[in-house]
């Protein structure tokens, strides 16, 4: 089973530049070389996309049309084809997947593409990158700009760098000398809440957040605290999850009494997991990758969401729906990467889910994989006739069992 502690991983984030407006431009040669924005142009528009030309006026989307043309009186405005951009994203996602089979589309013209596995049989990422770009240039006549870093965070930073219409990579090593002098809000998740608190103990840039100990950023922020000092250092565990993982199961519970000791968390994974298990296995599905997620006990803010929620997870190198194996991965995500801080709420969850039969069996899981797969079918069996206390596994008592919900989330696609 792979694990966090896998070789560095190759995370290319390839992003069109200016991408509705690029469009009309291709289309529409007359547009070329002009500052055009895409979007209404009466008293209450908005520009949703604007030209580079355009930019060059300080025109950028989501600004008033009435500001964009007082800024730039001379300023196109086109109305925009949205489905004609979702058929170019739609070819432009084709593209992404001759390169890697794990692309995660974040938005119509954006993705993460981990070529981890990649590089043996296409090369250097950045030669990778380099023919990506060519390929969409070709075949869609668009520009593409291209980050690669070792982790999501630093590869969408770079493709930002990159801007427009090139390419920048940040090796392991780079890292750090790369981030250092950003402004903390480039990091994820550090919202304009988090940067004033921030800026008011005097942390300017991501430099001096990776170089502060951690504890006092805990004591700012809470858990979050931490977790922005592991990205401020590149640290960043969220992996590419393809486009297909849009559906997903999970299971969650609030605790009566906040936990602290991860041993007691243990029992609740390993309910979760067996649960899900069952679940995948009588939809006969199997899920490639394991989420861990928690609330933290520590209050960040007002409200029911004043709570913050933290996921870890890992991608197997085979898709499981054996409870046990669900149990292990979410159990080492818990002692490897998990709460600090006292816990309210825990869930596991499974997605990539996929219903290929053709499992690539190492030569060495295939035994144990089909005496596992008799196993819970059996178990299944029991069961389905006695109910889940008659398996002697579950240890978790009734009076938690009772806030268990149950999910089965389907994301937006
Ligand atoms: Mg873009």
């Amino acid at each position: 089973m792979n694990t966090l502690s896998d070789p560095p991983r190759i995370i290319m984030h390839a992003d069109m530049d200016a991408f509705y407006a690029s469009v009309e431009q291709r289309d529409h040669p007359e547009l070329q070389g002009k500052p055009v924005a895409v979007g209404g142009s009466s008293a209450r528009g908005v520009v949703s996309a604007a030209s580079y030309e355009a930019r060059q006026f300080g025109i950028h989307s989501a600004m008033p049309s009435v500001e964009a043309r007082r800024k730039c009186p001379d300023l196109v405005f086109v109305r925009g084809n949205m489905a004609l951009y979702k058929k170019e994203s739609a070819r432009l996602l084709e593209i992404f997947q001759d390169f890697s089979p794990v692309v995660e589309r974040v938005s119509l013209d954006e993705a993460f593409l981990d070529l981890t596995g990649s590089t043996r049989l296409l090369g250097p990422a950045e030669a990778v990158g380099q023919r990506l770009r060519k390929k969409v240039r070709d075949v869609l006549s668009l520009p593409v700009s291209v980050g690669i870093g070792p982790v999501k965070m630093v590869a969408k930073i770079a493709s930002a760098g990159a801007k427009p219409d090139g390419l920048l990579e940040v090796k392991p090593h780079h890292v750090q000398t790369f981030l250092d002098p950003l402004p903390i809000s480039r990091i994820w998740g550090v919202g304009p809440v988090a940067r004033h608190k921030l800026e008011e103990s005097n942390f300017k840039t991501i430099g001096d957040l990776a170089r502060a100990e951690p504890a006092s950023l805990q004591g700012l922020l809470g858990e979050w605290g931490l977790e922005i000092a592991r990205l401020a250092r590149g640290e960043d565990f969220r992996e590419v999850e393809p486009y297909r993982e849009a559906i997903s199961y999970s299971e969650e519970h609030t605790f009566t009494n906040d936990i602290f000791d991860l041993k007691k968390l243990e029992p609740f994974i390993r309910e979760h997991a067996e649960s899900l298990g069952r679940r995948l296995r009588k939809s006969k599905v199997k899920a490639r990758t394991i989420v861990l997620k928690w609330k933290s006990a520590k209050r960040t803010g007002p409200g029911v969401r004043g709570y913050p929620v933290f996921t870890r997870r890992v991608t197997l190198s085979s898709p499981t729906d054996d409870g046990r194996v669900i149990t292990n991965a979410a159990t080492s995500l818990l002692h490897k990467n998990g709460p600090v801080t006292a816990v309210r709420l825990l869930g596991v969850g499974c997605t990539g889910l996929t219903d290929e039969t053709a499992d690539q069996l190492g030569l060495f899981d295939a035994e144990e994989k089909t005496r596992r797969s008799t196993l819970n079918h059996t178990l299944d069996q029991i069961t389905q006739k006695f109910g889940n206390r008659a398996i002697g596994e579950l240890s978790v008592n009734n009076q938690e069992k009772a806030g268990l919900s149950t999910q089965v989330k389907r994301g937006d696609d």
